[in-house]
């Protein structure tokens, strides 16, 4: 699929549920969310077969993100399902989870035919990272990592949203985890959206002034730099894993986006920040096919975010998925 900027399509996250077991202050209201009726939300079945038609019509990544992605009843079932899809294009099939229910769940995904995952991770400090998810454990997080780990996801994406005045102290600390371990660890500038909006803004730039030895990983060296990816990596010599910089503030990377969302609600959003959205719920063979299509062609040429211009997006963060 070709959008009309002429960028390839082929990367969808799809947002399995707008639930979440944790409260991040950055990403949810601290009430939470209402919990919406069991109609209002796409079914299983509907979840694959929307999934079904994008693959068909060239979407080879997939990445399944919420709300928590883990607290869907029937996450695993799911997960087989669209691993199926490996045999009629999907060549990659990952999960952004905030690692909580990974002791759980790690070994039945990996066997369901998950290839990836990214973890949230925004602090190593228990009493700062309790602050910050609103009660969240850190070792929690820590033992999915560990379970992750043993179900064999090596190559882990450890996910930090950048966030001036809360985390900024610790960017070595979090960057020195690829040091030892395979991992990548992806530094995020916060995007003002929900309330995000009112936390001040740093830059990606200051992970390289907190890590020093850091040195540009051209891609062919960096096996983990997939064609999807909108990170630039670094590395240090000795280091066994990388530090991906995502800078959709200070450095936007719309030009080069090749991804869709489709929220669990079944619509979707061709650019995050936009609050146009395309139902797709209800639609099957050719005008599923045609309303994909078409609301591609819609997407924007790039968003126009500055702290004074917050995102569009109707929805917050929970809602799409990142
Ligand atoms: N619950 C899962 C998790 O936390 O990984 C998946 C959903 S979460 C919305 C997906 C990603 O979006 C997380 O890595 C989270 O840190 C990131 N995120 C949430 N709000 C953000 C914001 N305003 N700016 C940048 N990243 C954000
Ligand atoms: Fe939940 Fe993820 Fe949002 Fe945190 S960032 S509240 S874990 S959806």
């Amino acid at each position: 699929m070709t959008d009309a900027y002429g960028r390839t399509i082929d990367y969808l996250r799809l947002s399995v549920t707008d639930l979440c077991n944790r409260r991040c202050s950055y990403c949810m209201p601290p009430e939470g969310v209402c919990k919406r009726d069991h109609s209002e939300i796409c079914s299983l079945e509907e979840l694959a077969e929307l999934a079904a038609a994008f693959v068909e019509l060239g979407v080879k990544k997939i990445r399944l993100t919420g709300g928590e992605p883990l607290v869907r009843r029937g996450i695993v079932s799911l997960t087989e399902r669209l691993a199926a899809l490996k045999s009629v294009g999907l060549e990659d099939l990952c999960m952004t989870t905030n690692g909580i229910l990974l002791p759980e769940f790690a070994a039945s995904l990996r066997e369901a035919g998950l290839d990836r995952l990214n973890i949230s991770l925004d602090s190593l400090r228990p009493d700062r990272f309790r602050t910050l998810t609103r009660g969240g454990e850190l070792n929690r997080v820590l033992d999915g990592i560990a379970a992750a780990e043993a179900a064999g996801f090596h190559d882990l994406h450890l996910n930090a949203v950048l966030l001036a005045g809360i985390n900024e102290d610790e960017l070595r600390d979090l960057a020195l985890l690829a040091k030892d371990r395979p991992w990548s660890v992806r530094f995020i500038e916060r995007m003002p959206l929900g309330p995000a909006a009112t936390l001040s803004f740093l830059p990606a730039s200051r992970v390289l002034e907190a890590v020093p030895e850091l040195k540009r990983v051209q891609n062919a060296k960096c096996k983990m730099q997939d064609e999807n990816s909108v990170a630039k990596y670094y590395s240090a010599p000795g280091w066994r894993g990388t530090v991906g910089l995502i800078a959709p503030m200070s450095a936007c990377f719309c030009e080069r986006c090749s991804r869709v969302r489709l929220t669990a609600d079944g619509k979707l959003k061709p650019c995050l920040h936009s609050s146009e959205e395309y139902l797709l719920r209800g639609l099957r063979g050719d005008a599923l096919r045609e309303a994909i299509l078409s609301a591609i062609q819609k997407k924007p040429a790039r968003h126009n975010l500055s702290d004074a211009r917050p995102s569009e997006s109707a929805r917050s963060m929970n809602e799409i998925g990142g």
